[in-house]
């Protein structure tokens, strides 16, 4: 199917961007990769009076290092991100997780900035951001505003970005000294989206003692789903098996995932306690073993 009929507008600037999305008001559409807006127009289960292409603006193209975050513009492609050794030295985990995205002809497309404002509960993008504690600057020709993923992510395809802002990068913190993550995740068949996913960070002192511990899911809520308190209990202790175990159980009692054609809803519950455990115990195997390398 061919989408509705639309006006096409390749502003050159981010302020130009900014002043279309806020002139036009709620019948324009940012088009970043295309990979999810343009399916979704070609189905017309979308149908936007303007599209404004952001694909001219390589200033939110990059990912740097600032201050002790990485910092990734909104049109950097995914697959940038996954061969990007600064990510993969400073992000493992959101290296891990990236060629889970669909597969590389979508990630060679498909934006971190596209897939964060989708806001799909299956995507694995909000579930790494999520889990690191990450920051999405939004812009708007009213101004910057800075905010937490948790608060970013509200519902099914919906985001706290207002009308008229554009998300422009996301700022998440770099590993710590001795810390180890691990992205898990279920699906039918390669390159699908996650049936059930974990992201988890382990961080360890000097005496192996857990100090921080992160979990987050996809898949199983309209949003990521950040499980604080399986994560708190693991701290204070070293980490072990008995522990990841009870985390995974807290989790799986913890969530209420729909029930669809896919998977039900106890399917999935089961799956994240396993992928929960299991997340956990790679993730703090390799915060020790960096741990030992480190002495
Ligand atoms: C076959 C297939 C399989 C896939 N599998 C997966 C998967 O396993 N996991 C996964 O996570 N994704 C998957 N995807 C989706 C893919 O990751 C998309 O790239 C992503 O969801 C959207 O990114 P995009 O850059 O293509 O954005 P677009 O499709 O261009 O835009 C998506 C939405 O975000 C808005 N938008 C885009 N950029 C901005 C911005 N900077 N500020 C504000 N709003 C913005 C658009 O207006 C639109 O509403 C798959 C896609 C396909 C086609």
């Amino acid at each position: 199917m061919k989408p509705a009929a639309f006006d096409y507008l390749s502003p050159a600037s981010v302020e130009e961007a900014l002043a279309l999305l806020t002139d036009l008001g709620e019948g324009a559409k940012p088009l970043a990769g295309g990979q999810s807006l343009v399916p979704l127009m070609n189905f017309r289960l979308v149908r936007p009076q303007h599209v404004v292409d952001l694909n001219g603006l390589r200033e939110l193209d990059g990912i740097r290092e600032d201050d002790g975050h990485l910092v990734i513009g909104a049109m950097t492609r995914q697959r940038a991100v996954e061969t990007s050794a600064l990510v993969s030295e400073r992000c493992p985990l959101l290296a891990e997780a990236m060629p889970q995205i669909g597969h590389v002809q979508i990630r060679n497309r498909g934006t971190v900035g596209g897939s964060l404002a989708h806001a799909d509960p299956a995507a694995e993008l909000p579930a790494v951001v999520a889990a690191l504690g990450g920051e999405l600057i939004v812009r708007s020709t009213r101004g910057r505003r800075v905010i937490k993923a948790e608060q970013f992510f509200v519902g099914y395809l919906t985001t706290a970005a207002r009308p008229g802002e554009l998300l422009v990068e996301v700022r998440l913190p770099t590993s710590p000294p001795r810390t180890g993550t691990a992205f898990l995740e279920v699906s039918r068949r390669h390159g699908d989206f996650a049936l059930v996913g974990v992201a988890a960070t382990v961080t360890v002192d000097e005496a192996g003692v857990c100090t921080n511990a992160a979990i987050a899911l996809t898949g199983v809520g309209p949003t990521p789903i950040v499980a604080h308190d399986a994560a708190r209990a693991l701290v204070g202790a070293k980490p072990a098996a008995n522990a990841f175990d009870a985390a995974g159980r807290r989790v799986s009692d913890s969530v209420q995932p729909d029930s669809d054609l896919h998977a039900s809803s106890e399917y999935r519950k089961h799956v994240a306690g396993v992928l929960t455990r299991r997340a956990l115990a790679k993730a703090a195997a390799r915060a020790t073993a960096k741990e030992e390398a480190q002495r």
